[in-house]
């Protein structure tokens, strides 16, 4: 698990370690190395939005207490408004493709979920997606002969 959100922070694939799955901020639809889908679903990047909402706010709150310790009784308060609608509108979008990543790392570590069952109504357009079969798979450290 800790070696999946390694990976994750070197912008690897959190399953097998390949590199080049990110790309000028975009993350590729499947992993050059073991082919795993990394949109699951509709919907699949939320909890990555989340992740990069969260680490924005831990780094905001840091970023403006140590400003407060730093500046205090004085604190230039213009400056530092300035700087937090950089740091809010930067950050997230420098941290995003590690938020995927991580979001990625999340869900192959937490692999209990059974990908293949979709019971979602719209299942004509689900079938329109292959599944490969590594999405079955339960061991993400498995020995991969590569193509
Ligand atoms: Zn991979």
């Amino acid at each position: 698990m800790l070696r999946g959100f390694g990976r994750a922070l070197r912008l690897r694939c959190p399953r097998c370690g390949s590199a080049g799955v990110v790309r000028r901020l975009r993350m590729a639809e499947t992993c050059p190395g073991c082919q795993h889908r990394f949109e699951r679903h509709e919907g699949y990047w939320i909890g990555a939005v989340a992740i990069n909402t969260v680490a924005t706010l831990g780094v905001f709150a840091a970023a403006f207490v140590g400003a407060m310790v730093a500046t205090w009784p004085d604190p230039p308060w213009t400056a530092i408004t300035i700087g937090a609608v950089i740091l809010n509108v930067i950050f997230p979008i420098v941290f995003y493709p590690w938020s995927k990543t991580i979001w990625v790392a999340l869900e192959v570590a937490s692999h209990q979920s059974p990908v293949t069952s979709r019971q979602s109504p719209q299942s004509s357009v689900v079938s329109l997606q292959s599944e490969t079969p590594e999405a079955t798979s339960f061991s993400q450290d498995a020995p991969r002969a590569d193509d």
